[in-house]
């Protein structure tokens, strides 16, 4: 028998005021920016989440549009304390010196951003930075944009707590993507709610450990049918980075989230019912297929979900 520890509500209209609040409500706002991949897709951009908790705007992952999508959400990169990076995929990043430049440009940010992420996050915020040179200058004389505003102050994170402001926790641990590695998953606790965001991963023991009992989890996923394999045994090497639906399945049963989400999503010649299908195969809770835009609200008492 399925049971539903909490009651999702799906409404249809988004909250007009989605931005964090200083010693706001005892919740935590999960918005995911884009749920995709490196896969080219009109209703997904690449993979980043929002995170609101208290005086706190926390983004993970820059994937293609983040700040197009962060926009359409009505928040500023201005608000933003913090990036986190899962891992150094171009897929994550490849969207960060636009949320980064972009957002500076455009929102007037006097502060640097900080930036955190596995080790490699430094050198490659560096060469962004002498990539960028020119444009930098220019807005700086020219523009008379802040040149504060235009630092990335870098954090290499290893396992454990990597941020802590305002009674929000960001702890960081190892997820199993090899052989890209390092790769990490991020958990946000704040008020005693919690959120995970997995990053990409294959079946990981340590994100079980590290997400037991979380309220929101929100995890990717890969899959393809056989048919698909046949005709393209090379996409085995991209599923051997991932975890299946199935495993999934297996993942949240022992995580028992308050709702578990996918996001990140790679399907080849899959549909939503079939993927939902083969997750049920070893998981009966609550489960979500994750749209860009859509609003989770954590609260002591349940989560609701906003559509766009
Ligand atoms: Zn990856």
């Amino acid at each position: 028998m399925v049971t539903l520890a909490v009651a999702i509500l799906v409404l249809l209209l988004a909250p007009a005021d989605a931005s964090a609040q200083k010693n706001g409500p005892p919740e935590i706002v999960v918005t995911l920016l884009g749920t995709g991949s490196p896969t080219i897709m009109e209703t997904r951009a690449g993979p980043s989440t929002m995170v609101q908790a208290g005086s706190q705007t926390l983004i993970f992952d820059a994937g293609r549009g983040a700040l197009q999508r962060l926009m359409q959400t009505g928040s500023d990169f201005g608000a933003v304390n913090a990036v986190f990076l899962t891992h150094l995929h171009s897929d994550e990043v490849v969207g960060l010196p636009d949320l980064w430049l972009t957002g500076w440009l455009l929102s007037g940010r006097e502060t640097p951003l900080p930036l955190y992420g596995p080790a490699g996050t430094a050198a490659m915020a560096s060469h962004l930075r002498q990539a960028f040179e020119f444009d930098i200058r220019f807005r700086i004389d020219d523009d008379k944009s802040s040149p504060t505003g235009a630092e990335v102050r870098v954090t290499e994170v290893r396992e454990g707590v990597v941020y802590d402001v305002d009674g929000v926790r960001v702890t960081a641990f190892e997820v199993d993507h090899q052989p890209v590695t390092p790769a990490f998953g991020y958990r946000v606790d704040y008020a005693g709610r919690s959120v995970v965001v997995a990053g990409d991963t294959r079946f990981s023991k340590n994100l079980i450990k590290f997400a037991a009992g979380v309220d929101l989890l929100v995890h990717p996923v890969a899959d393809a049918s056989e048919r698909f394999l046949q005709r393209n045994p090379g996409f085995e090497v991209v599923l051997g980075h991932s975890t299946s639906a199935a495993e999934a399945g297996a993942i949240f049963s022992e995580v028992k989230p308050k709702l578990a989400v996918y996001s990140h999503i790679v399907l080849r010649e899959i549909t939503n019912a079939e993927l939902v299908l083969r997750t049920r195969e070893s998981y009966e809770g609550p489960l979500m297929i994750g749209e860009d835009l859509q609003r989770f609200v954590v609260t002591a008492d349940d989560i609701t979900v906003y559509r766009r």
